[in-house]
Formats: C-alpha cells, sequence, structure tokens
C-alpha cells in the first residue's frame, strides 16, 4: 500500500524526515538515538539514505529502515542506488531488504564515483520496475529546478513522467531554497500527467560552507534574502544557523498553506531541526 495513502484519508499531509547512516564504530547506537528522537514527533515516514560509494556498510541503510520499523512502528522507506551495480547486486539488496520486512524503497540512480565502471543500470527508472516487481512501493526523485545534469526544464518533467510510468508511486523533492520554484515546477509535472504524490524536501542551511556545497552539488537557486541573511551574519555562525532553522520553518509552513502533498525535511541526522519543523507546521495550522 502506498505510504500517503493513510495520511490522506486522515486530511493530513504527511510530514516526513530524511537521515542517513551515521559512521563511525557507534553507527547503529546513534542512529537509534537518532530514531527514538524523531519517532517522537510521529512523522508519515522516516526515510534514510544509501553510500552508493565504496565506503561504508551496505546494509546499514536496510538494517537502519527495520529498525525504525520495528523499534518504533514508524514506516520507514529505504534508499537505493543503482549507478556502477549489476543486477545481481540489486537482487541481493532486494532479498536483504524482503527478509528485513522493508516495505518502501526509494529508488534512485545515484552518482558514480570516480573511477567506477557503470553497471546494468542506466537510470533510476532502470531500477523502479524491479523493486516493483518485488512488491516495495516504490518512490524516486523529482527535481524542481531540474538535475543538475539536465539542462532542459521540459525534459526534466519528462525523465520524471518516465519515472512514475516505470512504477514510481510517490515523489521527493530535492531541496529548494524559493517555493515558488517548487509552485511551477509543480504546475509543469501536473500539465505532463504526474499524478503520484510529489512531497516538497526542505534542508535548512546551517552555515555558509554548508550552503556553498549544496548549491554546487545540486544546481538549486539562492533568493535574495539568503544571501542578505548570508552577509548579515558572516561572522556569528549561531545566529545563521538559528535564521537557516526560521527561514526552513517559514518555506514549510508556505508549502503546508499552499496544499502540497507531502513535506519531507531533510534533518541532517539532527533531531532539533525535525523539532524545530513540526513546532512550526503545527503552530501554522492551528493559526
Ligand atoms: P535519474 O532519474 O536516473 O536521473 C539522472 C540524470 O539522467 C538526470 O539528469 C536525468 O534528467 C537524466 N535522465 C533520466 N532519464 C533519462 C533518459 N531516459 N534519457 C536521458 N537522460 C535521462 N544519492 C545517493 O547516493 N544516496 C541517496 O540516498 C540519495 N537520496 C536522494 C534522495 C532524494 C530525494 C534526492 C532528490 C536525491 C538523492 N540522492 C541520493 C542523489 C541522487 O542520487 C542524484 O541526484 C543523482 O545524480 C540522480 O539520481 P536520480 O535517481 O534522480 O537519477
Amino acid at each position: 500500500e502506498n505510504i500517503f495513502a493513510q495520511a490522506r484519508q486522515m486530511g493530513a499531509q504527511p510530514v516526513s524526515f530524511e537521515i542517513f547512516p551515521p559512521k563511525g564504530e557507534l553507527s547503529m547506537e546513534s542512529a537509534r538515538t537518532i530514531a527514538q528522537e524523531l519517532a517522537k514527533l510521529d512523522p508519515a515516514f522516516i526515510s534514510v539514505t544509501y553510500s552508493a560509494g565504496g565506503s561504508g556498510n551496505k546494509q546499514a541503510t536496510a538494517e537502519i529502515a527495520a529498525m525504525i520499523q520495528d523499534d518504533h512502528d514508524v514506516p520507514a522507506v529505504a534508499h537505493l542506488t543503482c549507478a556502477g551495480a549489476s543486477q545481481q547486486s540489486i537482487s541481493t539488496a532486494v532479498a536483504d531488504m524482503k527478509d528485513r520486512g522493508i516495505r518502501n524503497v526509494l529508488a534512485l540512480r545515484g552518482d558514480l564515483p570516480e573511477g567506477y565502471e557503470p553497471g546494468d543500470f542506466l537510470y533510476a527508472k532502470d531500477l523502479i520496475p524491479v523493486l516493483a516487481d518485488a512488491g516495495f512501493c516504490v518512490g524516486a526523485a523529482a527535481y524542481p529546478e531540474g538535475h543538475i545534469d539536465c539542462d532542459s526544464l521540459r525534459l526534466n518533467v519528462e525523465h520524471l513522467r518516465q519515472k512514475q510510468d516505470a512504477g514510481a508511486s510517490f515523489l521527493v523533492t530535492q531541496l529548494f531554497f524559493d517555493n515558488d520554484c517548487f509552485y511551477r515546477f509543480r504546475e509543469g509535472a501536473e500539465a505532463a500527467g504526474i499524478t503520484v504524490p510529489i512531497t516538497a524536501g526542505i534542508m535548512p542551511f546551517m552555515s555558509k560552507a554548508q550552503i556553498q556545497r549544496m548549491v554546487f552539488m545540486c544546481g538549486a537557486s539562492l533568493p535574495s534574502p539568503i544571501i542578505k541573511l548570508l552577509a548579515r551574519y558572516e561572522d556569528d555562525p549561531a545566529s545563521l544557523r538559528q535564521a537557516g532553522i526560521e527561514y526552513a520553518c517559514r518555506q514549510l509552513t508556505d508549502l503546508q498553506a499552499h496544499g502540497v502533498d507531502g513535506l519531507h525535511v531533510y534533518t541532517m541526522n539532527n533531531p532539533e531541526i525535525a523539532r524545530a519543523a513540526s513546532c512550526a507546521l503545527k503552530v501554522a495550522l492551528v493559526s
């Protein structure tokens, strides 16, 4: 069953969180603590990213997703990337997720690390049917401002439509700082026949270095209010961080008021961000 269906029946806009498998020896222990804090906020789901690179434990994503479902009774979405993967390695990952009782997967291409050979899957749309056939509820990534390698917004939406046609039943967007970009994208997606729920992904900026990294990585545009905040708090990292959380909360409440299908918060493993977002959304609903 689609993870959006239940929340929609209750008339609510699903609010969800993303975490990544923490690195280091205590990773499962810290993942447990983070999940526990996030579960208290009663999210529609928690998604767990997948590390496509050579480093890191390939099973950590499924392990953490299963822990979220089993220990906290919160639906989990396990991310899975296919760049450089063989049919065999994807079959192994599918079997592992099935064994652990994972029901929802975000199907991604990922980015091939330097020096790695392309594998059996060119695009996320090639992975989606494999996961749908295995019985998962499959989601995919959407890019309100276009994917960094795709210069045409028309092609961007066409590629998104291919993911829906391949069996994706919900979409989660890349971060964006300008809600108008999302509203324009949503109109275009609707016009292109995209009917599955699109949940808007929001990441608060926490530092100048982080925002620069994000903008270079995904090509998100920086609206002038953010540039002004970066200038104002250049020598005051604590205030900049606070301003970043407040900006993200304003984005979320505006999206909520514009009736988006869902709100996804990139928590960066920081429950404080999730708490601030949840609180702002609840306050906006009652006021
Ligand atoms: P695709 O949909 O395959 O698209 C990749 C590129 O190919 C795009 O430029 C697209 O326009 C183009 N394209 C697609 N179809 C065609 C076609 N038929 N013909 C020609 N060109 C085509 N990365 C991780 O490593 N781990 C994660 O856990 C992770 N989670 C993410 C979660 C979200 C919500 C988002 C938005 C991104 C996430 N990423 C993650 C990053 C993602 O892997 C990268 O953005 C990657 O570059 C693209 O992945 P994709 O699944 O969107 O690829």
